[in-house]
C-alpha cells in the first residue's frame, strides 16, 4: 500500500495546502506548484507521459517522477480530490496499484484504455494514447514487476508466456517502442 500517498491524499479531501514556501525543496517543480499530493498516490503510474524509467546509486530500476508537473496543478489536484471523494475511505485504504492506476487512467483519459491479457496487464495502449504512432518492422516491449518501490522489468516480444506482469512499452529518448497485438508501433512522446 502507498501509504505516505494516502495520507496526502486523504488531508487533500479536507483541504488542499497550496504551495508550501517552507519546505526546504519548495518548488521542486515550479514556482506556486501545489504541495497538496507531494507523495503521490499514483506511483509507480508507469505513464511515459509523467514519468520514466531510470536506475538508482544501487543500479535497480525505479520509476522517475522528476519531471512530472501534473501532480502539482491546482487544477489536476482539485480533479483527483473530487474523484475519489464519491469513494468510502476503507475502499481507498484497501485498494491496490490497479485500482489506482485505473482511476488515473480515467482522470487522464475519461476511460480505462488498460486491459487484461492473461493474468498481465497491458498498460501500451495508455502510454500510446494521444501521440503519433506507425508501424515497425521489429520490435520489443517491457513486462514489469513492482517490489518494494523497486521495478523488475524484462523485455519481451509477444503476448506468450506472460505472468502477473504490467506491460509498458520501451523508451528511447523520445520514442515509446511496443506492440499493438498484431504490430510492433512506435509513437512520438
Ligand atoms: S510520474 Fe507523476 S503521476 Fe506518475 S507516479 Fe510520478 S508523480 Fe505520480
Amino acid at each position: 500500500m502507498n501509504e505516505r500517498g494516502l495520507i496526502d491524499l486523504f488531508t487533500a479531501m479536507e483541504a488542499l495546502k497550496g504551495p508550501i514556501y517552507e519546505c526546504k525543496y519548495y518548488p521542486c517543480h515550479f514556482s506556486e506548484q501545489d504541495c497538496s499530493l507531494c507523495f503521490c498516490i499514483f506511483y509507480p503510474c508507469l505513464l511515459y507521459r509523467l514519468g520514466e524509467i531510470v536506475l538508482s546509486q544501487s543500479g535497480k530500476a525505479v520509476w522517475s517522477c522528476k519531471n512530472c508537473f501534473w501532480i502539482h496543478k491546482k487544477e489536476n489536484v482539485e480533479e483527483i480530490v473530487t474523484y475519489f471523494s464519491s469513494y468510502p475511505r476503507q475502499i481507498l485504504v484497501e485498494a491496490d496499484w490497479y485500482f489506482f492506476n485505473r482511476a488515473l487512467q480515467e482522470i487522464l483519459f475519461g476511460r480505462e484504455l488498460g486491459f487484461m491479457i492473461g493474468k498481465a496487464y497491458n498498460l501500451m495502449p495508455a502510454n500510446f494514447h494521444g501521440f503519433n504512432c506507425r508501424s515497425a518492422k521489429d520490435g520489443a516491449f517491457l513486462a514489469v514487476r513492482i517490489r518494494e518501490g523497486f521495478l523488475e522489468v524484462r523485455e519481451v516480444k509477444n503476448f506468450l508466456d506472460l505472468s502477473d506482469e504490467i506491460l509498458i512499452p520501451q523508451k528511447f529518448a523520445k520514442i515509446l517502442r511496443g506492440f499493438n497485438g498484431k504490430n510492433y508501433i512506435e509513437c512520438e512522446l
